[in-house]
């Protein structure tokens, strides 16, 4: 598998206020790789968002430097090609909707790239098919449910045929339906072989990705497997971090002396574990 984005020493000054200066990121270094789905985790404040936005050069590098499929960041002809591969859906979903109907707000990014009606059209529906909300395309976005809105934002970035998707806290504002429904449609557009970067402060989201990156106050402090990371309860809590309700239970039951395998995560496995 390629590599997508390659971030090397970054590191990420703002200027703050009165000349105070704010390290929002230190010496980070990751790659993603083609078709990966990796979770980011981390208390408020620890950089998450900041990284985000190096993903499609919403900022720049102070220090080090971030590729994606080669291109570095700082090349300014070469943005909107950056912005074309990687898209990105914020937390609020009302900030994100521009048009008056779905499809007219679908259309909005592809119509921008200046690509033929004909072709957006097909786009349209494929995006909305994909998010499977193709029978709302007529519908007004503001009668939509929040999980509905944040579909059809993602819609909207998926008619720019990205490469990869970068997700800010997306369900952060969502109920429990409307989370389930984001991530499902996550989900099924990284097996269709969309790269995924998805950060959330709901540690069960985090299990199903195929790699999660804990930060730290601007470092990146952990990395490894769902299954790697959640089993080190005592740490992530250390750190202020929740962990999978079905971590903590197993931790638990193994403190009662029950003897569960230490790798469950999921409530699936936990279930499995204890009723065989
Ligand atoms: P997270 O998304 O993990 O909550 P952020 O990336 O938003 O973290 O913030 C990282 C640090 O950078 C925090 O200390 C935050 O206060 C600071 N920060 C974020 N945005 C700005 C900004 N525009 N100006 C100054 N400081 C900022
Ligand atoms: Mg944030």
């Amino acid at each position: 598998m390629g590599e997508l984005i390659k971030i090397e020493n970054l590191r990420h000054t703002y200027p703050g206020y009165e000349g105070r200066e704010v390290v929002a990121l230190t010496d980070i270094n990751l790659t993603v790789n083609q078709g990966e789905f990796v979770a980011v985790i981390g208390t408020n404040g620890s950089g998450k968002s900041t990284l985000a936005k190096h993903l499609n050069a919403l900022i720049l590098p102070t220090g080090g430097r971030c590729l994606v499929n080669g291109i570095d960041t700082t090349d300014a002809e070469r943005v909107w090609d950056i912005r074309q591969q990687v898209g990105m859906v914020f937390q609020n979903p009302d900030n994100q909707i521009v048009a008056a109907v779905v499809e007219e707000d679908v259309a909005f990014g592809p119509e921008n790239l200046g690509i033929p009606p004909a072709e957006i059209a097909r786009r349209v529906t494929e995006a909305l098919e994909l998010v499977n909300m193709e029978e709302y395309r007529h519908h007004g976005p503001h009668l939509l449910s929040g999980g509905q809105k944040q579909r059809v934002a993602i819609a909207g970035v998926l008619a720019m045929r990205p490469k990869c998707l970068v997700l800010d806290e997306p369900t952060a504002m969502l109920d429990p339906r409307g989370r389930k429904e984001v991530l499902d449609s996550v989900c099924r557009l990284n097996k269709e072989g969309i790269t995924v970067v998805y950060i959330t402060h709901f540690m069960e989201e985090a299990v199903v990705a195929h790699r999660v990156v804990v930060m730290e106050q601007g470092q990146i402090s952990l990395t490894g497997t769902p299954a790697e990371i959640f089993s080190q309860v005592e740490r992530l809590k250390t750190m202020g971090l929740d962990v999978p309700p079905a971590a903590e239970v197993a931790a638990c039951l193994r403190k009662r002396g029950l003897k569960l395998d230490k790798n469950i995560i999921s409530d699936e496995q936990l279930v499995v574990a204890l009723c065989p």
